[in-house]
């Protein structure tokens, strides 16, 4: 069976435009890096201005209404864009921009008409930079369980006074305009009707943003393309202290928290999402790894000396096939309008277990050569080492187990 994604005649026309304005609009400097550490803020200004640019030209969010800032752009030609892209070797906004990625589709599916006017243009033509503030201590798997408190003020009834800690958020790089923050709104109301979500500006007094250095390194499933322009190093911890926040940058009402915060779960769960197409991504590493299997006479010497590492080799394959396969069936389900609730937790959680088990076989197919990161003797410039490094990171988007449970509730059983 033949799984290529190849152009239809007619999209070559439209491939080639995309090709020119990528030309055009994308400085020399861009390009991918094997480890998101060794971003600097220039180049990550650079990526600020990418996402701008493509915004002015209604290319940030394309499949949105022309009226929020998108152009309506059809499946077909989403698909042809973000592979020009990818075929650029250039990872297309959002990089680590939570509104685009994710508080856009909830805007569009949860907020008032006014809401929508007021919020997405800003997002889709790349001028803001949101973080996405859920996780707490005490609510990360158990989302609802916000402790962060957003309470209208006793007199001045328009506003909202914010107390809480936020913790695992942001990226590291640049300053965020706003945060999509979950709050509890009300103390005495039933959990999920108790939450409010707000647009909130991220310089109003009493925020307080302190680092956290973990040493994870990119998400898990960057395994298969080494694109590591979204990965989150180092985090944030957010401390809001009597914060005054206006009832403007509520989305949807006082008690809808929980609504929208779902709106942008099933997105970054990657179920829903009908204008932004999850193409299949291009597999730069499995060539690679193959092609060093075959040339690298170290490698090769290795593979001769120790039958085994074919299994290692052969196992490494497969779970590629098997990934890019699962991830075509979403693809084709998505842009069908196909229902089927678990399937993107069915992908994310096949590769989260993908990530750990790859991350393995190619350590012990390659030998300590792909554990550094040294110019001159790393094996694919240090990707493999970075993405060894970032095949443990199993939290982001929710743990293992908190895919089985969203799966098992869209089946219909456990609680
Ligand atoms: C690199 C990184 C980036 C992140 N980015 C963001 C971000 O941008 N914004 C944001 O809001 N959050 C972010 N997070 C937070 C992330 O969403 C949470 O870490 C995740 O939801 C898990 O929550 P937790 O860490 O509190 O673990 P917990 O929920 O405390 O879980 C601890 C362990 O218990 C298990 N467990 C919990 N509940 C159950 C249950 N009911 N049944 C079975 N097992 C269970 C979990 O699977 C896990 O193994 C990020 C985290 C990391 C590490």
């Amino acid at each position: 069976m033949d799984f290529s994604m190849e152009y239809e005649p007619q999209d070559e026309l439209f491939a080639q435009e995309v090709r020119e304005w990528i030309k055009e609009n994308i400085p020399k400097e861009y390009h991918l890096f094997r480890d998101a550490y060794s971003i600097t803020p220039e180049q990550w200004e650079i990526r600020r201005e990418i996402a701008r640019r493509l915004g002015k030209k209604r290319w940030l969010l394309p499949g949105y209404p022309y009226e929020y800032g998108g152009c309506d752009m059809d499946v077909s030609h989403m698909v042809v864009l973000k592979r020009e892209f990818e075929k650029a070797r250039i990872a297309h906004p959002p990089h680590y921009d939570s509104a685009v990625s994710l508080g856009a589709p909830a805007i569009l599916a949860t907020g008032t008409e006014e809401q929508k006017k007021r919020f997405l243009p800003p997002v889709l033509a790349g001028e803001v930079h949101t973080w996405q503030l859920f996780t707490e201590p005490e609510a990360g798997t158990d989302e609802a369980n916000q402790q962060t408190n957003a309470l209208r003020h006793e007199r001045d009834k328009e506003y909202f006074v914010i107390n809480g800690q936020k913790m695992f958020v942001g990226c590291w790089r640049g300053k965020p305009d706003y945060f999509l923050l979950l709050t509890r709104s009300d103390l005495q109301a039933p959990r999920h009707q108790n939450l409010a979500m707000f647009m909130c500006p991220a310089n109003l007094p009493g925020i307080t943003i302190t680092k956290l250095d973990l040493y994870c390194a990119d998400y898990v499933h960057s395994i298969q393309n080494v694109i590591s322009d979204n990965a989150p190093g180092q985090k944030n911890q957010v401390f809001f202290d009597d914060v005054r926040v206006h009832q403007d940058y509520l989305i949807g009402g006082d008690h809808d928290g929980w609504k929208v915060a779902e709106a942008t779960l099933l997105v970054e769960h990657g179920t829903a999402g009908p204008r932004d197409v999850r193409t299949p991504p291009e597999n730069y590493v499995l060539p690679k790894f193959i092609e060093e299997c075959s040339n690298n006479p170290d490698i090769a010497a290795r593979i001769r000396e120790n039958p085994l590492l074919m299994d290692n080799v052969a196992s490494y394959y497969i779970s590629n096939q098997v990934g890019r396969l699962w991830q075509i069936r979403n693809f084709w389900q998505q842009t069908n309008m196909v229902r089927a609730p678990g399937r993107g937790p069915q992908l994310t959680l096949y590769q989260k277990y993908f990530g750990p088990a790859a991350a393995m076989n190619l350590a012990r197919v390659l030998g300590p050569y792909a554990l550094i990161q040294d110019d001159e003797r790393a094996l694919l410039g240090g990707s493999y080492e970075a993405l060894i490094r970032g095949s443990s990171l199993l939290a982001p988007s929710g743990t293992p187990e908190a895919q089985k449970i969203i799966m098992a509730r869209s089946l219909g059983i456990g609680r």
